[in-house]
């Protein structure tokens, strides 16, 4: 199999970044092994880039994500996919004295938070990370970009190695997310559970404490935990620690009724994007913004590989 470009790894950085090279007119491949806990699948998708601290170069690259998303999902829902999101803010709740100076939450909260003193909005907003991937493969589709359920082993020289067989591209992305280690990208697993529930939610993402919750499908996304370990499935340690924090902090959710749970590894380490060997490229190491960052990063896997200036 050949291609122009091999997309190695279908989360939103590997299909993002696959969409914006078909746009221009690339002969791309993606290929994915699929495996349990993917980011994308399990994630808030959370547009926030005030409440997460970022500054600088980053905090730039999520301000690009808020105008770039609005864009996207309106160009997805005109293509027959519709994709849940909202650009109405995110908020932050102050639960301390301290921390309502700190945030200057001098504003009325937008739900119910037990122990709430006042919240500040800031610019930001969401979008489903899951649904937003499933309509990105969907227009790939339909451009005639191929999608592979593979593994890759390794890669070099041209090629990316298969447990059968190769592809063969002249420029390779490894977007694989927590799993770099194999291909020498210094990330680690931070895997996070969350909860769905069915229930009120708040207009926009809420920041309150050690969590948040925000919209998702006519129901709530409550999230999350983390622990720096690969261990598949949402324990009764995560699920209690979700339970506690959904039923003290939020009174709206007394006797709401449980819809699910997920868990993804976000990829923790440095944000990294670049060349790594003679046309690889690798993005990874979003950790928790990876999905605010996703749009930046594929601008500039673009620039890097000589696609867009
Ligand atoms: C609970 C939770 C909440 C989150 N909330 C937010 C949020 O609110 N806002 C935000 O911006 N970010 C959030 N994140 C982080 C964000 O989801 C991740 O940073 C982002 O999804 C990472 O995307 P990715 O494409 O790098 O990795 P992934 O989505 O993990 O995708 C990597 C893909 O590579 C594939 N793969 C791996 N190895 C191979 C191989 N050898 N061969 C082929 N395929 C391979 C996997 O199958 C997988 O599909 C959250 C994450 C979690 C878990």
């Amino acid at each position: 199999m050949r291609a122009e470009v091999a997309v190695v790894g279908a989360g939103i950085i590997g299909a993002l970044t696959a969409y914006e090279l078909a746009k221009r007119g690339l002969e791309v491949l993606l290929l994915d092994a699929e495996k349990p806990g993917a980011a994308t699948l399990a994630s808030a998708g959370m547009l926030a880039p005030y409440p997460e601290g970022l500054s600088g170069e980053l905090l730039q690259a999520g301000l690009l994500a808020l105008t770039h998303y609005r864009d996207l999902v309106a160009e997805l829902g005109e293509k027959g996919f519709p994709v849940e999101a909202g650009f109405s803010g995110t908020y932050v709740a102050a639960l301390t004295p301290g921390e309502k100076e700190a945030w200057e939450a001098e504003a009325p909260l937008p739900y119910p938070v037990r122990g709430g003193l006042g919240a500040r909005a800031f610019p930001g907003g969401y979008v489903h990370p899951k649904a937003l991937r499933e309509a990105l493969l969907g227009v790939l589709r339909g451009m005639g970009v191929p999608y592979l359920k593979a593994e890759a082993t390794g890669v070099g020289e041209g090629k990316v190695l298969l447990a059968e067989g190769e592809v063969r591209a002249r420029r390779i992305l490894l977007a694989v997310g927590a799993w770099g280690e194999r291909f020498g990208l210094g990330v680690r697993p931070l895997k996070g559970e969350a909860l769905l529930l069915e229930g009120p939610s708040p207009p926009a993402p809420l920041f309150a404490g050690e969590g948040y919750l925000l919209p998702r499908e006519g129901g709530v996304y409550l999230g999350a935990t983390g622990r720096e370990e690969w261990q598949e499935g949402v324990d009764l340690f995560g699920l209690r620690w979700l339970a506690d924090y959904a039923h003290e902090r939020f009174p709206a959710l007394g006797g709401s009724r449980f819809r699910g749970v997920v868990f993804g590894y976000r990829p923790l380490g440095e944000v990294f994007v670049g060349e790594v060997g003679e046309g690889v490229y690798a993005a990874t190491g979003h950790g928790r913004n990876g999905v605010l960052l996703a749009p930046w990063t594929a601008k500039r896997l673009l620039q890097l590989m000589g696609v867009e200036g």
